[in-house]
């Protein structure tokens, strides 16, 4: 799954980015139809809140109308219309810019406070935009908390399955 993220969804957008999902948000107040064309042409699903784009012709399938108003209504929102992984590939991605990110080389574990260098892990940087990504501090909590979403994920599916038995 690829995506793209109305203005309006930009932190949804980052947190779709942190889950490893490659994810495209709109800063450009392109209009409407120029939003569907380029999901309908890059095959991403097109979040969005507002309701016109999902009433193209060809928005069936591709918009993703959500109602919500915060991010976790909106993390709920999603849910119910697609099944996201939270843990997809949790940090794979820029949360800035959605590039892959590489293992950091030595300039880039330089930029890192040193007071944070002696507890790391792992370390990551983004080729197009130099952010450095660290495990520890930040990144665990981030980590965090898409793995309180996958919880509710797992948990909504086996309600789900129970329901389908019950049904049956
Ligand atoms: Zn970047």
């Amino acid at each position: 799954m690829k995506f793209l993220v109305d203005e309006m969804l930009q932190r949804l957008g980052s947190w779709l980015r942190a889950a490893g999902y490659d994810t495209v948000i709109e800063t450009n107040g392109r209009n409407d139809y120029d939003l569907l064309k380029h999901a309908l042409a890059d095959k991403r699903y097109l979040i969005t809140r507002d309701r016109k784009l999902a009433e193209y012709r060809r928005a069936p399938g591709t918009v993703i109308l959500l109602e919500c108003e915060n991010l976790e209504d909106c993390i709920r929102a999603l849910g119910e219309k697609l099944d996201i992984d939270w843990l997809h590939q949790p940090f794979k991605r820029c949360l800035v810019c959605n590039t892959e990110l590489q293992p950091a080389d030595t300039a880039a574990l330089a930029t890192i406070p040193p007071r944070s260098r002696k507890n790391i892990e792992a370390a990551f940087y983004c080729p197009t935009c130099k952010k450095v990504y660290w495990e520890g501090g930040h990144v665990d909590r981030m980590r965090h908390r898409l793995e309180t979403w996958q919880t509710n994920r797992n948990n909504n599916r086996r309600v789900a399955g129970d329901n389908a038995e019950q049904a049956q």
